[in-house]
């Protein structure tokens, strides 16, 4: 793991591209905000750009260049959906994606709905009120609910349709120096890299062979669904998936068991069955050509990321896996280090750049 050489310290401003996917509110299946914002910065700068059924967006620069290099950054983020109103206008939910229940309660959200949305909170019974055991207990879902302030099943259901969809409220905030606080880096951040990837690469577009595919997936986190059609209609020849990694430097992480990833220690690169050893070797050699600094994870089975479905796609596809260091990943206060956000971009313009026509990743 190089120690910091990097030339580029990032500005602690945050681009506009990055604040507004951060700020979109986009559970699985109901991507649209973070959809836009991709369509907004990323769409001027692309050769050919589209929509698919599933909601990914695909932007290519380069069309006919070759190999085919795919990037893969998710759009969506966990979420909750509303599954039913009591007679008193408390709203029941189930939820998206990979969910602590320890994190649910006492939590404002914000419901989406087709008039706009609508600020609830997951209510939850006072401490006083509890018996001894029922303050050690961690309630199922179903026994939680959203108040929106509704009276009645009548008053609520005419703010808020069953199937609607909620996240957490608190939006992006600074932390300290670049160290950011937000509901969603996972996987806003990649997301932002694949863009802004094919942004910064326009002005060397003659320096580049490979046809750049940038998709904001759809659909991950329930289960890579975007990743996988994507890889068979884009049908690449070598793809990189970018997502946010534990970062193992907290109190409560055994690195005997997850490793040692720190924040802002640069990108990941990760390592094993599901990582393709061409591209492995490229990555760490651009990262140790231009001095980025960068650490290692291995993961013996295929990962849980997009890296995962693309790798599968028909024939094959060589894939790579780069992660941005984050720490509490999947709660409403993920941590991330911008720096690294930017040192992802760098490594895959760098990647990119490298590549040369023929390649393939076939070994
Ligand atoms: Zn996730």
């Amino acid at each position: 793991m190089p120690k910091s050489k990097s030339k580029s310290a990032p500005s602690p401003v945050v681009p506009a591209f990055l604040a507004e996917l951060l700020a979109a509110r986009s559970p699985s299946g109901a991507e649209h905000e973070a959809q836009a914002v991709f369509d907004a910065h990323v769409k001027p700068s692309a050769d050919r750009y589209a929509k698919d059924a599933l909601g990914n967006r695909i932007a290519t620069l380069n069309t006919a260049g070759d190999p085919v290099l795919l990037l893969a950054g998710h759009i969506d983020e966990l979420g909750l959906q509303v599954s039913y109103v009591n007679k008193d206008g408390y709203i029941y939910f189930n939820t998206i994606g990979g969910h602590d229940r320890v994190m649910i309660p006492g939590r404002r959200v914000i419901i989406s709905t087709q008039n706009g949305p609508v600020l609830g909170v997951t209510g939850k019974r006072a401490i006083h009120l509890m018996e001894d055991a029922d303050r050690k207990k961690v309630p199922e879902i179903h026994e939680m609910w959203i108040d929106i302030g509704a009276k009645t099943k009548k008053e609520a259901l005419a703010r808020v349709r069953i199937g609607d969809v909620a996240t957490y409220q608190p939006g992006f905030e600074l932390l300290h120096g670049t160290v950011g606080v937000a509901r969603a880096f996972d996987d806003k951040v990649g997301a932002y890299v694949v863009g802004e990837v094919l942004r910064r690469l326009v002005p060397k577009k003659k320096k580049l062979a490979a046809q750049l595919v940038a998709v904001a997936t759809a659909q991950e986190e329930i289960g890579v669904r975007g990743a996988t059609t994507a890889a068979y209609s884009v049908n690449p020849h070598l793809a990189v998936a970018v997502d946010v990694g534990h970062a193992t430097d907290h109190p409560d992480c055994d690195q005997r068991k997850y490793g040692e990833t720190t924040l802002g220690g640069g990108p990941i690169i990760c390592r094993g069955p599901n990582i393709n050893p061409f591209i492995y070797d490229r990555l760490v050699a651009c990262a140790e050509k231009l001095g980025i600094p960068h650490q290692f994870e291995a993961d013996p089975r295929p990962t849980g990321t997009d890296a995962r479905a693309i790798q599968m796609g028909r024939g094959g596809v060589a894939t790579g896996l780069v992660s941005i260091p984050l720490r509490y990943m999947h709660t409403p206060s993920e941590l991330v280090d911008l720096a690294d956000v930017e040192l992802t971009v760098q490594l895959l313009v760098a990647f990119a750049l490298s590549l040369k026509k023929g390649d393939n990743g076939h070994w």
